[in-house]
């Protein structure tokens, strides 16, 4: 089969979905790879690399004329025309963006979202979802720490001594456990906040406080267990006893870094203008969820209000950190972890002769298939 890995033209994406690593391999299983010129440089691959792994270096036409097609990020507009009908994509299609996927449908590609496979063991060695947000956790801490202007550790110094500087996560997930971690080994002193109750001991075992916000109602309770790993949306009476939470905590913090999200929703606001006013001049927010929060003056910020997205911004005094594709700015290892998600994705969907095999009865497949022969497969 002929495997096709074009550039990422989109702003800001400095990934690839492919490495010499996975390249060896896919050559080794007998297939002909094909990657764009220059697709690997931002991520620190060169074209030497690739040619001496087995890829023909080629230009965007010939990467996006394969079989298949490995992506990061959906092709343009520009981009899409270049596929064949019937070719196969993969990559990260924002399956929540209904119009995206009519494009790839109306295009006649066979399209898979991998960040719509299931959160199961099984699918655990290609979860682009964990990889990812693995890295943007860790990334996180280091942009706060960047633009932070004291010290993270405790120090004891003969011109005196500095406090450690107080991390408050939101949301404790992936990307909320790592900046937990990162922040730990810089020495900062870490409170967390979650909904979800499994969580308090993960917080606990990496030497964080898990603010605790009591469930009051059955309805509470079961919202809080969300469904498939994924958070619900809490009840109001929840959240603003969590407001209240935060808002005492983020008093105190010098960094708050905020990953809280709902798939297929706006992300909760949870640190208010009013709590933003209250927090120390100099302190800094990392909004993981920039773009994805509800409107706010005519565009959407992130879990707070005041985020822009791209952008980093100072309002009360206090740095706002937006930035939307923070695993793109550790492009070496998050090119690999996702380059080795795909290779592990397509073992699903390609034979070992090195057919393609779509079987809807497995449940990563069917969960991915975003587009199929002209249909929609997936609703938003
Ligand atoms: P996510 O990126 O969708 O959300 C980030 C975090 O925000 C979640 O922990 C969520 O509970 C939290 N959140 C939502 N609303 C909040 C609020 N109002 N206040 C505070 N926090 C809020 O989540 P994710 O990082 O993708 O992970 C979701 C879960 O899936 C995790 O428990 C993770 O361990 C699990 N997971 C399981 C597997 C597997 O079993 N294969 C793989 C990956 C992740």
């Amino acid at each position: 089969m002929h495997i096709g890995v074009p550039a990422e033209a989109r702003a800001n994406e400095t990934r690839v979905a492919a490495t010499p690593e996975t390249v060896k391999k896919y050559v080794a299983q007998g297939h002909r790879v094909t990657v764009q010129q220059g697709a690997g440089v931002a991520a620190s691959f060169t074209d030497e690399a690739f040619a001496a792994a087995g890829a023909e270096l080629v230009d965007a036409a010939a990467a996006f004329s394969a079989d298949l097609v490995l992506k990061v990020q959906s092709p343009t507009e520009a981009e899409l025309p270049l596929m064949k009908r019937g070719a196969v994509l993969v990559g990260v299609l924002d399956p929540f963006n209904a119009e995206n996927t009519a494009q790839l449908a109306a295009a006649g590609v066979t399209a898979f979202a991998l960040e719509a496979a299931p959160r199961t063991t099984r699918a655990q060695s290609l979860d682009v979802l964990s990889s990812q947000a693995n890295i943007a956790g860790y990334k996180a801490v280091l942009v706060a720490a960047e633009r932070y202007p004291r010290f993270l550790p405790m120090l004891m110094t003969a011109a005196g001594t500095v406090k450690a500087a107080r991390v408050l996560v939101l949301g404790a997930g992936v990307a909320g456990l790592q900046a937990i971690a990162t922040a730990k080994r810089l020495g900062a002193v870490i409170e967390a906040s979650d909904v979800r109750p499994a969580v308090k001991e993960q917080i606990e075992s990496l030497g964080a406080k898990f603010i605790d916000v009591p469930y009051e109602t059955q309805e509470e309770r079961e919202a809080a267990e969300g469904v498939g790993g994924y958070a619900r949306p809490m009840p109001p009476s929840w959240l603003a006893r969590q407001s209240v939470a935060v808002h005492e905590r983020a008093k105190q913090a010098d960094i708050v870094i905020s990953t809280a999200l709902i798939p297929g929703r706006a992300a909760p606001t949870l640190i208010s203008v009013e709590t933003v006013r209250a927090m120390r001049p100099g302190s800094v927010i990392v909004d993981l969820a920039a773009g994805r929060g509800a409107e706010f003056e005519g565009r959407r910020g992130g879990n707070c209000p005041l985020t822009e997205a791209d952008q980093v911004v100072t309002r009360h005094g206090v740095t706002i950190v937006g930035f939307t594709n923070l695993a793109a700015m550790v492009a070496a290892d998050a090119s690999s972890l996702y380059a080795r998600n795909l290779l592990d994705f397509l073992k699903l969907i390609v034979t070992k002769e090195g057919t393609l095999n779509i079987d809807l009865a497995d449940d990563i497949v069917a969960a991915t298939l975003l587009a199929r022969d002209g249909e929609v497969t997936r609703k938003a």
